[in-house]
Formats: C-alpha cells, structure tokens, sequence
C-alpha cells in the first residue's frame, strides 16, 4: 500500500517522498483515514511507530483543502493546535509538520517555555496556522492576552498518557476550555491507563480507536542485554564498554537528575565526552546538548526520563540504562530509542543487586528474559547486599516527570549498612531574578 492511496494531496505526498518513505506505517495506514473522514480520534501507539506523520501528514490534508474561516490580527487565525508533555517532542513535532507542509502554504509554530517570551509574542502577531506548544508556555500567552484559540479546528494530544503523569490534567482542562467546542479531537496515547480513559471519555466524540501493536520490546531490531554490577562498579564499567565496543553515540539513562549530573562529571574523569539533559538544565543547554548529539559531536547524552519519549535520533545505536527505571513501561520507552524505523540498536543496562525487583518487573512487562552477562573484572561481589533504592522523595531530586510513586524493593533478608545519600537537589541553571514571571513558571510547569 502506497501513500498515494490514502487519499493525501500530491504536494504532501512529495514531501513525504523526499522523506524517503515509500509506504505508510500500520499506525498512519489506519489513522490517516480516520483523520481524513472527520472523525474523533484514539490511539494507541508509541513514539518509533510514525505517529508523528499518522496526524500530521491528515491534518495538512485538511487545512490546505479547507479554507479558514474568519481573520485574527489580520491574518488567518491558528486552526490546529498540537499538545505535547515535552519541549523537545514539540520541537520535533513542528519539525514534522515544517518537513511534510514544506509546499503547502500553511505556517506552524512551536511554543515552549524556558525561551524568550517576546519572541513568541511577536511571532503570534503573523500568520500562524498550527500551533505545537507545551501546556505551562500556551497558558501564559493566554493569560497575557498574546495567544486566541477561538478558531481551532483541530486538537492534538500527543503523549497524552504522559502529560497526565507529568500532572497536566488542569491545565488541559484549562486549554479545553479555550477551544471551540465544535472540532476534531486526537488523542495519543503510548500505554493506556485510567487516567486515559477518563480523558478520553470526556473529550471525544465517538471516536475511531486504534492500537498498533505496541513496539514490540523483543522486535530482533534491538538487541538487549543485561550487565550484572556492583552498584559502585557501573560507571566503571559503563567507560569500559564505551571504550571496548567503541560506542560512538550512546544515550544514558539514570533515574534522577543529581545522577546524570554526576555521571557526566565521572565520564570526564575518564575522559569520555559527556553531556546531560534534564529538567533542571535550562532550555538552550538542552537544545544545544541534544543538536550535538544527534549530529553525532557528542559521544554521550545523559538523560533522565524527560528524554525517553519524544527523542527521535535517527539510527541511535546505542542506549544505555545506567540505572534502571522504577516504572517498568519506561524501560519500554527508553529502549525504544534505539532500532526505531527498522534500524537495528542495542540496548544495554547496568544492573546491581538492588535492582533485580525492578528487572522482575521489566522482564514480567516485557514477557521476556533478559540474557545476563558479567564482564570479567566487574563481576558482582555475591556478598554485597541488597539495599533499598532511596525512593527520591526524601533524599534526592524527584525524577521529574513522574508522579507515580517510586517502587522500592520488598524488604531484604539481611539489611546492612545504609546506601550513601545524595546531596541536595541540583539547583536549576537559570537565574530566576534574570526572566519574567511568565518564563519561571512556564519553566516550572513545562518540562
Ligand atoms: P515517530 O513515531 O513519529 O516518532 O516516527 C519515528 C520515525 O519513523 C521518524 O524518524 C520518522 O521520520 C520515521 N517514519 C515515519 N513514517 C515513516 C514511514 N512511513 N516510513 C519510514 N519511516 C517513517
């Protein structure tokens, strides 16, 4: 089946052809359709499967052929707007919508906060025909009378299961709310949950579902593997295996930011180039580690959860769970960086003796064994004892971007000494007193 057939205008066909696609994805064959008949949307898919494309490429389709009613400032009004719980999946979904509209006459826009303010204000006054924006920024035009939404024609939620976790629900609340009632709603989500299902019921209209095959974690695109470690033996061996294999573009997982942090510093220590990216760094360190590493002069990006979802890094090789994470869905999402589009990956993660809970867990989500293996010289000590992993409330930054509890492992036979703490959160890079009100809170509320 061919993009040609879906019923999509020569011109978005074009782009999508120079994208080197030459047929749609199970997700886009299926909600292309659907978003091209009109109707309310609900699907299940994750970041890797062409969601992107799957609402983007209709939603050209739609606002090319429709003309748009009424003027705003003298311009056509903003008719799509595009919700997404990160500022880098924004970014890259305006990307998207730049690339596929690329001969259409159609403008977007991206609007998130930890940037200028001003800039957006004064891009609002021109034409602006789709809007992809971060709840906390999108609220603060509205409040300073900067943004109208009174003509959006159609609704994204992208990641919506995310910006649920990440606590957005009132400030959707607050977007719907803004929004004509009559218009077309999609939804995204990549793990369905209560939470989704309440949304969803409240917000569409007799929607088409959707479920693509969740990415298949056991897809023989990404091999994965299990590296038994002492916990105080990781970044040890994490240097080692960077050096051995000769990883030249390997993405880091740890759970909390002050662990990125800390990582980074060590691998320097080995010198091994490395950079973080997390909530608590500001935007432009954040957009300029992730430009490095995705046009590969950055050997190592440390990421906290804020980067498993939405990162599309073309051909990642390597990604690495230096620590592995709480929630075993996020393991899905981290390694579905790599191997994305058919490209072949590995996924690698370091595991100590508190973890092994948390690899039941994965390995249960997952319905697959992880294959383990020791590196002669880091092998773990069989007397080191389990220790409870801090859940983070208390003594280390909370892994941002989740609400959900951390788990901590059932208590140990033989408990012994206690695990060394972190240090005080990490504070935030920006300078508060340097931005605007709108700006900090934006920063706060937009990760
Ligand atoms: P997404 O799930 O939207 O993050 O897309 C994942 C990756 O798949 C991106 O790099 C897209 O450029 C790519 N992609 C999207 N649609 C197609 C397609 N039909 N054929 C090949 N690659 C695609």
């Amino acid at each position: 089946m061919s993009f040609s057939t879906l019923g999509l205008s020569n011109e978005i066909i074009r782009a999508v052809t120079e994208r080197g696609y030459t047929e749609p994805t199970p997700i886009q064959l299926q909600a292309i359709p659907a978003v091209l008949s009109g109707s309310d949307l609900l699907a299940g898919a994750q970041t890797g499967t062409g969601k992107t494309a799957s609402f983007t490429l209709p939603l050209l389709h739609r606002l090319s052929s429709d003309k748009s009613k009424g003027t705003f400032n003298g311009y056509p009004p903003i008719r799509a707007l595009v919700l997404t719980p990160t500022r880098e999946l924004a970014a890259q979904v305006e990307e998207s919508v730049r690339e596929y509209g690329k001969y259409l006459k159609l403008n977007s826009m991206v609007m998130f906060g930890g940037v200028s303010i001003n800039l957006q204000k004064q891009r609002l006054k021109g034409r602006v025909d789709i809007l992809v924006a971060t709840p906390g920024r999108l609220l603060d035009h509205v409040h300073q009378g900067t943004l109208n939404l009174s003509h959006i024609e159609v609704l994204v939620l992208d990641e919506a299961d995310r910006m649920l976790d990440m606590g957005f629900i009132n400030d959707i609340r607050r977007i719907l709310s803004l929004l004509p009632k009559q218009r077309q709603n999609l939804l995204f989500f990549a793990t369905f949950s209560d939470k989704i299902k309440a949304l969803a019921a409240g917000l569409l209209n007799h929607p088409t579902m959707i479920e693509v095959a969740r990415r298949n974690v056991t897809a023989d695109t990404i091999a994965q593997k299990v590296y038994q470690v002492d916990r105080d033996k990781k970044r040890q061996l994490l240097a080692h295996l960077i050096r051995r294999d000769n990883w030249y573009q390997v993405l880091v997982f740890t759970r909390t930011k002050y662990g990125a942090d800390r990582l980074v510093k060590q691998l320097a220590e080995d010198r091994i180039q490395a950079l973080a990216i997390h909530g608590n760094k500001s935007q432009p360190v954040r957009t300029n580690a992730l430009a490095k590493f995705k046009n590969g002069s950055l050997q190592v990006l440390v990421a906290t959860d804020i980067a498993a979802r939405g990162l599309d890094i073309s051909e990642l090789p390597h990604v690495v769970n230096f620590d592995l994470p709480n929630v075993p869905e996020d393991y899905v999402h981290r390694i579905g960086r790599t191997g994305r589009a058919g490209a072949s990956g590995e996924a690698v993660s370091l595991v100590c003796v508190d973890e092994y809970p948390l690899l039941k867990d994965i390995e249960k989500l997952i319905e697959q064994r992880l294959v383990r293996e020791v590196v002669a010289g880091f092998g773990p000590n069989p007397d080191i004892e389990p220790e409870a992993i801090p859940n983070g409330q208390q003594h280390r930054p909370k892994p941002e971007g989740d609400k959900r509890p951390a788990r901590t492992p059932k208590p140990l036979p033989r408990a012994s000494a206690k695990r060394k703490l972190a240090p005080p959160a990490a504070t935030n890079g920006d300078k508060p007193g340097a931005r605007s009100f709108a700006s900090r809170r934006s920063a706060k509320r937009d990760r």
